[in-house]
């Protein structure tokens, strides 16, 4: 990751790109350019060895007009406030262009969860919890998984909220196991989401899915359920990515044939960290870290972190590729995004390809607050039904205005955001 990379920079500049298309007034996009809240704070804890360690933590609170705020909170190493500014305000868009009464949150814990026991996680959760328990809560702010936090973490977080509170709150936290709350298709919700958009995407082209190649970077939860269900469609995967915490690179594992999902996470660790010798005796072909984006391949799927596809890199795409579709936040830089134009392809933008996860989180709290859960199929049904609306609401104004994708889908949130500060009279 290039050291000048500022993810909240990024997000701003997109948004001050449409807020110009859209005219907003002055007052209204100095409010949506910033959080509302945001809480910094230590966490110290001790540690196995009985030594005190102190870790940053972070929550920001972007923007709660049209709801709650909500979003997950990220463990991790290179975390900044930057980063978790960015992604508070793309939680924001992304609630609001699948329409869900929730506004967006983010938070963040410096540190890396491989060097922690379970024990020392556990306590960062709760700890974390206590820092801002009067700020967070059904009604206020609810937080959920993200990158390298589980559903064990959500339970520890939401048993502290509820030892505070005194009352059982299940719809204070989403992305909780399925025997404690958690909605049947939360874990599969997020990749599921950006093959729906993926499948009516080729749909819009009139191309078909079966036979279909992709690659992939990443094989975390999100990478992982969108190459299954995208293969279980008849398409194909030929690459997926993985960071290695054995020597902390990233490598690309290759299979022409189609990689095989469940073999690749019978070798992938609790990290996420696929074993390369035994991916190479399988007959994988191990390549360097940036080889996914360089397949010949009709579908790419960033599904990793932000600032992955660049000024530096966007022209190694295959010419063959016809849709780039966003599961992770921010993976794409605007430099990148003038050479995806260039080379006319199809981008689903972040906000919109990877909003099943918060609209699974969505029905988990409806679940959580009538005190009634639905079967998986209701889910999955009802999460198709609201990504293929958003899905084309956004393809039809690109497609009327001649809007960049990632463009027309902020037109849509952007818009829907303005009105609720506008009605409320805040600007
Ligand atoms: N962390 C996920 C995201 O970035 C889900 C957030 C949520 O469920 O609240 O969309």
């Amino acid at each position: 990751m290039s050291k000048e990379f500022n993810a909240f920079e990024m997000a701003q500049r997109q948004f001050d790109a449409v807020a110009e298309k859209l005219q907003l007034g002055e007052g209204m996009r100095e409010l949506l350019r910033w959080p509302q809240r945001e809480y910094h704070f230590t966490i110290p804890i001790k540690m196995d060895d009985g030594s005190v360690k102190v870790f940053k933590g972070f929550r920001v609170q972007h923007s709660d007009a049209r709801g709650p705020c909500k979003g997950g909170i990220r463990f991790h190493p290179q975390e900044t406030i930057d980063t978790v500014r960015a992604l508070a305000t793309w939680m924001t868009w992304k609630c609001a262009v699948v329409d869900i009464p929730l506004g967006g949150g983010k938070g963040g814990v410096i540190c890396d969860p491989h060097d922690l026991s379970a024990r020392e996680q556990e306590q960062i959760c709760r700890n974390w919890v206590r820092q801002v328990a009067r700020n967070i809560g059904p009604v206020q702010d609810v937080p959920a998984p993200d990158v390298m936090t589980n559903p064990q973490h959500m339970v520890w977080m939401m048993d502290e909220y509820e030892k505070i509170t005194g009352g059982h709150f299940p719809g204070a936290i989403t992305g909780k196991p399925v025997e404690l709350g958690g909605s049947l298709g939360r874990t599969e919700a997020t990749g599921y989401g950006v093959i729906y958009t993926v499948r009516e995407a080729l749909k819009r082209m009139n191309i078909p899915i079966k036979g279909i190649k992709a690659s992939l970077q990443g094989f975390g939860n999100v990478a992982q359920y969108a190459a299954k269900l995208l293969i279980d469609l008849g398409g194909t995967v030929v690459a997926v990515s993985s960071w290695d915490n054995t020597d902390y690179k990233a490598y690309t594992f290759r299979n022409l044939e189609g990689i095989d999902v469940d073999f690749l996470l019978s070798i992938t660790d609790r990290f996420g960290t696929v074993d390369k010798t035994k991916a190479a005796e399988a007959g994988y072909e191990v390549l360097d870290a940036e080889a996914w984006l360089e397949q010949d391949v009709e579908i790419l799927i960033p599904a990793a972190l932000e600032n992955q596809v660049t000024g530096e890199n966007a022209h190694k795409i295959h010419d063959n590729v016809k849709i780039l579709s966003e599961g992770a936040n921010g993976p794409t830089t605007p430099e990148a995004d003038e050479i995806l134009k260039e080379k006319g392809i199809f981008v689903i933008p972040d906000f919109l390809a990877n909003a099943g996860g918060v609209t699974c989180s969505y029905f988990e709290q409806v679940q959580c607050n009538t005190n009634f859960f639905w079967p998986k199929e209701e889910v999955l049904e009802r999460l198709d039904q609201k990504m293929t609306l958003a899905f084309h609401a956004v393809t039809d104004l690109a497609e009327e205005t001649d809007e960049f994708m990632r463009d027309a889908a902020y037109m849509i949130a952007i818009q829907r955001v303005a009105t609720a500060c506008h009605l409320r009279g805040w600007a």
